[in-house]
């Protein structure tokens, strides 16, 4: 039922299926940062990524968040409704870390008052640029109801895993999403939701449970996947 390659992103594979309307997707071990300036592999990152999007993906629909997820077939893949993506990942911030703290000078761990919504632009060649909805609009990215429809089902999202993994011990600091664009035109969340794509502070001890430990070196890389995969399939602690 796996046809032919149809994209092969950094950390994902997608084919085609003998179903126009369904792709299956291959979770690699291949890990990359800063643009793919660095590269390596975290062994079991790809079957630890699957799981937890296809158990959380599921939740998200029962919350009111369509999604391309359809049903994990595999160790590593999973099948899902063909859909356009849209070139503009979207970042949703609960805390400051990472680029946010670096461009506005604030603390990592800083809280923020409210959720705040990035757009940036999906492109290698351009590094990922930071933009706004208008700039999405003007070039055709996006429409401005595309965009409205988007930034309702970030925060949707935001909204349900935010006390889904503090009732599991750890604070969700910020995620970045793609969605993508049915044939009959519904704007669905795709792409995965995991440790690669979600900063993880164990709420206890702070101790970062997610890429940011291979994009800084800070060794544990596999067990911090391993550990967020317990979590997520575990039950929730009494919250
Ligand atoms: N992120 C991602 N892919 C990207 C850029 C960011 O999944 O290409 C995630 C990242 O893991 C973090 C959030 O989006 O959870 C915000 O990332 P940030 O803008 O702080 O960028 P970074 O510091 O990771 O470069």
């Amino acid at each position: 039922m796996k046809g032919e390659l149809r994209y092969e992103g950094k950390a994902k594979k997608v084919f085609a299926t003998d179903r126009p309307d369904e792709y299956v997707v291959e979770y690699k071990d291949d890990a990359t940062a800063f643009n793919a300036q660095k590269r390596g592999t975290v062994a079991g990152k790809g079957a630890v990524n699957n799981a937890i999007t296809a158990a959380l993906y599921p939740r998200l629909e029962a919350a009111g968040v369509p999604t391309h997820f359809l049903e994990r077939l595999s160790d590593r893949e999973q099948r899902v409704r063909a859909v356009e993506i849209v070139p503009v990942e979207v970042v949703v911030r609960n805390v400051a870390a990472g680029s946010f703290s670096k461009r506005l000078g604030l603390t990592e761990g800083a809280p923020l008052a409210r959720p705040v919504v990035e757009y940036y632009y999906k492109s290698d060649v351009l590094g990922d640029p930071l933009i706004n909805d208008d700039t999405a609009v003007v070039m055709g990215w996006a429409s401005e109801e595309d965009l409205a429809t988007i930034r309702t089902l970030a925060l949707r999202v935001r909204d349900f895993l935010t006390p889904f993994f503090e009732e599991r011990g750890v604070q969700l600091v910020d995620f970045k999403l793609e969605f993508g664009k049915t044939p009959g035109g519904q704007i669905v969340l795709a792409d995965e939701i995991s440790p690669d794509t979600c900063r993880f502070w164990d709420a206890r001890t702070g101790e970062k449970l997610d890429k940011d430990r291979f994009r800084r070196d800070l060794g544990g890389v596999e067990d911090a996947y391993q550990e967020m995969l317990r979590r997520v399939l575990g039950e929730p602690a009494g919250a």
